[in-house]
């Protein structure tokens, strides 16, 4: 299969963050996801991480500068071949995206959307533990770790993501609603769109994915899928 240039898009909870990195695992694609990165900055305290730390705290979008120039540096870093995953989250996020990827003459390939209704989301949000030591996640109902809440591969006891809590999760979610909701729409009118019902299991979900990225149909100017799957 030839080189791929992907968008991760669906709601907070929806599995991206875990089939973006299966997919990039199995095609060999690199990852490039804003929230660790801008979580990681906070953790060190830059300068860039103190600005950002209300934002991410209160489940707000941090401004769509900041989060430009991050993902120009990485694409510039890793290059082709990559799985955009949290990025892009608004109209104005997608039409820089599209800007850097004209002047690099790159093309994007496909955008993924998990399609996840909103009450299964406040499930599963309120169900995530991750590892503060080595950054696994689990699900407490869908992938438990095998001792209570202790991490399988580390030992160390699971925390919930602050920005989980149920207040939070209602904000992030209404900021899905208006902010990045019509970006599904964005993406199917230029014909890139592949749905894929994310409410199904885990395994599910990743070969929904993998069939559909092999069975696109591309057009002869490599431009993107002409068939959206299922
Ligand atoms: P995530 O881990 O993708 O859920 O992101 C966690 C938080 O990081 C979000 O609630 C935002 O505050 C911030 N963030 C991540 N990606 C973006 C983005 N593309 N645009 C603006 N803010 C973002």
């Amino acid at each position: 299969m030839k080189t791929l240039n992907l968008v991760f898009l669906g709601p907070p909870g929806a599995g991206k963050g875990t089939q973006a990195q299966r997919i990039s695992e199995k095609l060999g694609l690199k990852r490039i996801t804003p929230g660790d990165i801008l979580r990681k900055e906070v953790e060190k305290g830059t300068r860039l991480g103190k600005e950002v730390a209300g934002y991410m705290e209160k489940g707000e979008l941090v401004p769509d500068e900041m989060v430009l120039e991050i993902i120009g540096e990485e694409l510039e870093r890793v290059g082709q071949g990559f799985i955009l995953d949290g990025f892009p989250r608004t109209v104005a996020q997608a039409k820089g995206l599209d800007r850097i990827l004209e002047s690099k003459k790159w093309l994007l390939h496909a955008v993924v959307f998990l399609d996840v209704p909103d009450d299964e989301i406040v499930k599963r949000l309120s169900a995530r533990r991750v590892c503060p030591s080595c950054g696994a996640v689990y699900n407490m109902i869908t992938s438990p770790p095998r001792n209570n809440e202790t991490c399988d591969r580390c030992g160390a006891h699971l925390v919930r993501r602050g920005d989980d809590e149920s207040e939070t999760i209602r904000k992030r979610l209404e900021v899905y609603t208006k902010e990045t909701a019509p970006l599904i729409d964005y993406y199917e009118k230029k014909g890139l769109l592949v749905r894929i019902d994310g409410a199904r299991s885990l395994d599910e979900v990743t070969s929904l994915i993998e069939k559909a990225l092999e069975g696109l149909n591309w057009n002869e100017q490599e431009r993107g899928p002409t068939k959206p799957f299922g």
